[in-house]
């Protein structure tokens, strides 16, 4: 009875999800770590609804009023937020693309969802690990009926650049994927690219990140009768949105801060662009969304971590991406599309792939 209800439930939310369209926005906010400054949190909803308090406004009560699908409070748990992005990662068990990113200022806590704390702690590890773990549980409950395959692949973009992790470091991207088979695998991995990460000093936080990480999962999968799966899932920790101030960086660090802002507000172009349904989506115009292409349109499902700081002296920061985020949720997609074909539709393939060949000889 009991999982006969929690099914229900879920095709219930499932299909909930796809009315609603395949793009959310949860937004997380960190603890606060210095007690003595003032908190910019005013309202936290269980609804997603937020409200934030404007400091400057010293005359009005400087209240601005957001809306999400969810707001996780500084006291979210992992696990707590993990449940909440498990029915999407699932759905790449089914054919769907996905993509998650996480988007927020230097220390707002991006590298916390997505990995966990920094170091070597296996405690509180986050959505990439969690997310894996799940699928490996998932290939082995369905085994009998599918066979999947998961290969995964790191890369990192700095200064418009990609580069995929390696053993040796990172590399120049490469289209070798790794067949992982158990979480550990993956940890291993993890735990290279973040070594590998490239880190710098900013004014705001000296460990902070100024590349955007990128995990790709991607599932193959096979049935009795011949059917096949293959899905993507992009795990993406971005570089910090902050904007630098020209007068106080130069020469390398400016640089970065160009990129960085270049390819974000491209993201943010892209999903402009999907959607006010125009023909041209400008994917071609960062490596980022070139990278994500598919899995961030009408036929994937995408989901935004908008991670904001508490304290009062990062209003600005919070703000703007409080604004980004809600551009973002008011994108409304079509129906997500599953990537899965029977074996007649493959067979029919092959047969006009053969036909093309002889077409190609005669000619
Ligand atoms: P970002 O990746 O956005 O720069 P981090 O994830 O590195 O930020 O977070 C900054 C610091 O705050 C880290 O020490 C991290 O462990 C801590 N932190 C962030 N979010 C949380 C949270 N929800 N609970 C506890 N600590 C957090
Ligand atoms: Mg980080």
């Amino acid at each position: 009875g009991y999982h006969k209800v929690v099914k229900e439930n879920m095709n219930l939310h499932n299909m909930v999800q796809d009315l609603k369209g395949n793009i959310r926005v949860y937004c997380r906010i960190r603890p606060s770590f210095n007690a003595e400054s003032k908190n910019a949190i005013d309202f936290i909803g269980n609804d997603g609804s937020l409200v934030i308090i404007d400091p400057s406004k010293t005359q009005k009560d400087g209240k601005k009023v957001f809306q999400f699908n969810r707001v996780f409070s500084p006291t979210a748990t992992q696990d707590e937020v993990f449940k909440d992005t498990q029915p999407l990662i699932r759905s790449v068990m089914d054919g769907y693309n996905v993509c998650i990113f996480a988007y927020g200022q230097t220390g707002s806590g991006k590298t916390h969802t997505m990995s966990g704390p920094s170091g070597r702690s296996t405690k509180d590890l986050g959505i990439n690990y969690l997310a894996l773990n799940d699928l490996f549980q998932m290939c082995n409950r369905r085994k009998d009926i599918i066979d999947y395959e998961i290969y995964v692949q790191m890369v990192e973009i700095y200064n418009e650049q990609i580069r995929s992790c390696s053993e040796n470091g990172f590399t120049l991207p490469d289209a070798t994927l790794r067949s992982v088979k158990s979480t550990t695998h993956v940890l291993n991995l993890m735990k290279l690219g973040e070594v590998n990460r490239v880190v710098s000093s900013t004014a705001s936080n000296n460990q902070s990140s100024r590349s955007h990480s990128v995990l790709t999962v991607h599932v193959h999968g096979k049935d009795m009768s011949g059917s096949t799966i293959r899905s993507c899932l992009h795990l993406v920790d971005l570089a910090g949105s902050e904007r630098v101030d020209k007068s106080e960086v130069t020469g390398e660090r400016l640089k970065e801060a160009q990129y960085i802002n270049k390819s974000l507000s491209c993201l943010g172009d892209v999903i402009t662009a999907l959607a006010q349904k125009n023909s041209h989506i400008p994917y071609r115009n960062s490596k980022l969304t070139l990278l994500l292409q598919d899995s961030l349109g009408g036929h994937a499902k995408t989901l935004m971590f908008a991670h904001i700081s508490p304290e009062e002296e990062s209003f600005c920061e919070t703000f703007s991406t409080l604004k980004f985020a809600q551009r973002v949720s008011t994108v409304e997609l079509g129906a997500a599309r599953l990537n899965r074909e029977s074996s007649e539709v493959i067979q029919l393939k092959e047969q006009i792939e053969i036909l093309k060949m002889a077409l190609a000889n005669k000619e």
